[in-house]
């Protein structure tokens, strides 16, 4: 069983928006997936071999202990039921407590699309009906982190003191070299620090 599992559109979304929580999650002994429907081929100019390797040495240094990525197209996710039937698989093998996914008021179309198919596939793979098991799952709750912060005005319910775990997470953005996030997420996490009255904070969204 999985404690915490992140499902996202591209391969740093994670990296950029929650890695200080799931590092945490992981010093403090919960278990931690992540679930990435592209290969970010269409991200900046790296080839889908140089993102993936990104994105695999990524969630070594989270030590993630589910991690897969679908084949769905960069930029070209959409809220449709294979894209719903193909996360339903994961969500019952890990059986997550807690599914963190992208908001969706995100700006980039593949995240709104991963937002909305991650809701359906949670209620979908719940329903006994649907199972391909006996095991009984519901998760506890479906929480949300946003890539977006300058377009969208909303601010996070919860924030997470991520100050112990920084350096993790900017080794986490660093490993996505072709993408250079690092200067973002980290005027990101210095931002919701500010707010939450800390060094360094993620934010989630309940809804
Ligand atoms: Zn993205």
């Amino acid at each position: 069983m999985i404690d915490l599992l992140a499902v996202c559109a591209h391969p740093d979304d994670l990296e950029v928006c929650a890695s200080g929580i799931f590092a945490k999650a992981k010093k403090e002994g919960y278990k931690t997936g992540l679930v990435i429907f592209t290969r970010g081929e269409s991200g900046g100019y790296a080839r889908q071999d140089v993102r993936e390797k990104e994105a695999e040495e990524a969630a070594k240094i989270l030590e993630l202990d589910y991690f897969v990525m679908l084949d769905f197209p960069d930029a070209g996710v959409y809220f449709e039921k294979s894209a719903v039937d193909a996360l339903i698989p994961h969500l019952r093998n890990c059986s997550p407590r807690y599914v963190l996914t992208l908001l969706e008021e995100d700006y980039h179309p593949d995240h709104v699309a991963v937002s909305k198919i991650t809701k359906a596939a949670c209620f979908t793979a719940g329903l006994k009906k649907y199972s391909q098991d006996d095991m009984d799952w519901h998760y506890e709750a479906i929480l949300y982190f946003g890539a977006d912060n300058k377009r969208n005005k909303r601010r996070p319910d919860i924030y997470v003191d991520i100050t112990d775990v920084i350096d993790i997470k900017k080794k986490s953005c660093e490993a996505h070299r072709s993408q250079k996030v690092l200067p973002y997420a980290m005027n990101l996490a210095e931002e919701y620090g500010r707010a939450a009255g800390v060094k360094y904070a993620e934010g989630l969204f309940l809804s």
